[in-house]
């Protein structure tokens, strides 16, 4: 991966028309698919940025445990930190006999109820780098489901036979942690064999979960996207916008929609890539005419069509009669929403005015029908 990685960033900075700030922040975004215009803080610097897409990927960080004595020891460590110790071949890893990994950590509970997806597949990919280093270490990995799909079960299969010891465990019967001499007691009930077990260890690793990175809220707010109850990006539709978000010229890709592995990232990526340069290849960009209007006289300035609208497509601007609504058709996804609010009917949907409504309504409902209703 770091090899791939280096030559991605290479490529990226040679390219003449890609652009890298660091340290950035976005401050305002403003304007729809083919003409936003963003600020960005960079270096004390504010630039402004004329795009016609955004791709947001704003990735997801390692929950930081408050469980299993963690913070108490620096020889219990999350999966991601026991990763840097065997890449610097530390004398934690290479002097440890024996190690207990915990699996779900932080997830698949009632705060956090999801499966965090990398963590099963990380522990092995661990388990098999330890058991590179010293093949007679110890090594048990308490889990509730190993969630090694795919071709990753082949990597579970030969953990097996590396003698990686696999003890399952139930929600409502947590392993517990305690100090021991230098190293620590973990005892599990095993559901398997009925009886409590009792492992030694020289290190513990948390399988911690994955959360939303703490700045995909305000990315979300700048773009007006919406995450979902746990914090990550909600695509457009699962199956058939697995990409795309509700609002034009939005994209997603990465751990900021939800845990995936690399090369999942890197597939959506491109997916992503794909979907935006659709956009880009174009002159002009295509609305629906399916969009609502204003009938200003008759607007009385309540501001409530501008509170129902998802997209904010609705804003007041200053005319002589004094602020009236007005709607940005590009930004109108034509849903209505505002139309039911209107308590004077000023705004209204293009091509299903209420006239048109209520003559299907008639021609559906016959009179007698109605009566009988
Ligand atoms: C603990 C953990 C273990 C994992 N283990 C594995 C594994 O073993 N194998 C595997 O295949 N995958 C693993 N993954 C998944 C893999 O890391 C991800 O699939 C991949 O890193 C996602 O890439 P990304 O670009 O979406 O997000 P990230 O790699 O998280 O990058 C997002 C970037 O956006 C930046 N950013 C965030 N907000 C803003 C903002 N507002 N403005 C500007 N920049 C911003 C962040 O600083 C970061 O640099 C793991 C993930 C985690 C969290
Ligand atoms: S991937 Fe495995 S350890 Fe991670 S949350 Fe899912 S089941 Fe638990
Ligand atoms: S809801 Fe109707 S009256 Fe109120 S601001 Fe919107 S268009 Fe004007």
């Amino acid at each position: 991966m770091q090899s791939y990685l280096k030559e991605l960033v290479k490529k990226v900075y040679r390219h003449p028309q890609v652009h890298v700030w660091t340290d950035a922040t976005i401050t305002e975004v403003t304007g729809y698919v083919g003409n936003f215009v963003t600020k960005v803080v960079s270096e004390g610097r504010t630039r402004e940025v004329k795009h016609g897409v955004a791709v947001i990927a704003t990735g997801a960080q390692e929950y930081k445990p408050t469980e299993y004595l963690y913070g108490t020891s620096d020889r219990v460590l999350t999966q991601l930190e026991l990763e840097g110790e065997i890449v610097d071949k530390t004398d934690k890893v290479t002097g440890a006999q024996s190690v207990v990994m915990i699996q779900c950590v932080g997830c698949r509970q009632a705060d956090r109820n999801y499966c965090s997806r990398v963590c099963c597949s990380q522990a092995i990919k661990n388990a098999h780098k330890l058991k590179e280093i010293n093949p007679e270490m110890e090594i048990q990995i308490i889990f509730r489901d190993m969630r090694t799909y795919g071709l990753k079960e082949t990597y579970y299969r030969e953990a097996s036979e590396k003698n990686v010891k696999f003890i399952r465990y139930e929600a409502d019967t947590k392993p517990v942690v305690e100090a021991a001499g230098n190293g620590f007691k973990v005892t599990v009930p095993d559901p398997v064999l009925g009886q409590m077990m009792e492992l030694e260890a020289d290190l513990v690793v948390l399988a911690a979960a994955v959360i939303p990175s703490p700045s995909s809220a305000d990315a979300g707010k700048f773009f007006k996207v919406s995450n979902n109850p746990d914090g990550f990006f909600q695509e457009a539709h699962v199956k058939l916008r697995p990409v795309d978000f509700a609002a034009d010229g939005v994209f997603l890709a990465g751990t900021a929609h939800y845990p995936k592995h690399l090369t999942e990232t890197i597939s959506q990526a491109y997916g992503a890539a794909g979907r935006a340069v659709g956009i880009l290849s174009r002159e002009t960009v295509i609305a629906s005419g399916a969009v609502c209007d204003v009938t200003e006289s008759d607007c009385v300035s309540c501001g409530a069509c501008i509170t129902a609208c998802k997209y904010g497509a609705i804003s007041f601007h200053d005319t002589p009669q004094g602020k009236k609504a007005r709607v940005e058709p590009i930004l109108c996804k034509g849903d209505g929403l505002c139309n039911a609010k209107c308590p004077t009917g000023a705004i209204y949907l293009k091509h299903y005015t209420d006239e048109e409504i209520f003559a299907q309504i008639d021609a559906a409902l016959p009179a007698h029908q109605e009566d009988h209703l």
